[in-house]
């Protein structure tokens, strides 16, 4: 599986697409806000020749989902996450406002649900859908076990956890969900956030703010 990440909007969010030889891919939080960075992912699916299968959410805070207007306009999928975080898309241009943007026109609704276990699959590819709630009651991470990477959205970054300062956040359950979670996966796999740069699962049992010492208790 190829992996390829795009930085897109004003607060650095991480949109990645995810393919294999049989040209089919999943978008994971199509973030795209600017026309030159919708362009950026349309060529870049076009010039490759993907089929995009799935629009898949780790969270829908806003910055994740700027892009799922155009995604399904350009390519007719549907964007799919967990219901708990339903209620955010509603509150959609009050996040906004709160970052200094400009109102946007609305964002598609949800109408495949995820949750625990669920498997995603394109190409020779399976993801499985794991629960990681805490920066928001919703959020998602993607594991696959056969290329030993997670994508863990705004749960899990290089040195430090999501914020929970957030409506319906949780300090405490995204601990957990961590620990539960995403610790217990192989410690070489790889972690691909929502923002910022990749990480592996041993090094943040080693070296994450939030977890001092877990490493060496174990
Ligand atoms: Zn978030
Ligand atoms: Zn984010």
């Amino acid at each position: 599986m190829k992996i390829k990440a795009f930085e897109f909007n004003p607060v650095a969010e991480n949109t990645y697409v995810l393919y294999d030889d049989t040209h089919e891919c999943v978008v994971i939080d199509a973030g795209c806000y600017y026309p030159d960075e919708k362009v950026e992912l349309l060529n870049f699916i076009l010039n490759n020749e993907l089929i995009v299968k799935h629009l898949l959410n780790t969270h829908l805070h806003f910055d994740h989902i700027l892009g799922n207007a155009f995604m399904k306009e350009q390519f007719e999928v549907e964007p799919e996450a967990h219901e708990a975080d339903n209620f955010l898309l509603r509150t959609m241009n009050i996040q906004l406002k709160m970052f200094g943007f400009p109102r946007q026109g609305r964002t598609p609704r949800i109408k495949n649900y995820l949750r625990e276990n669920d498997v995603i699959e394109f190409g020779n590819q399976r993801l499985i859908v794991l629960e990681v709630p805490g920066h928001s009651p919703g959020s998602l991470a993607f594991y696959s076990g056969k290329n030993e990477c997670v994508f863990t959205g705004d749960a899990l970054f290089r040195g430090t956890i999501g914020r929970t300062d957030l409506v319906r956040a949780d300090h405490g359950q995204l601990l957990e969900s961590i620990r539960n979670k995403l610790f217990t996966l192989p410690p070489e796999t790889k972690v691909y956030p929502g923002h910022g740069p990749a990480t592996t699962i041993k090094e943040e049992m080693m070296h994450n703010f939030f977890f001092p010492d877990y490493y060496a208790n174990k």
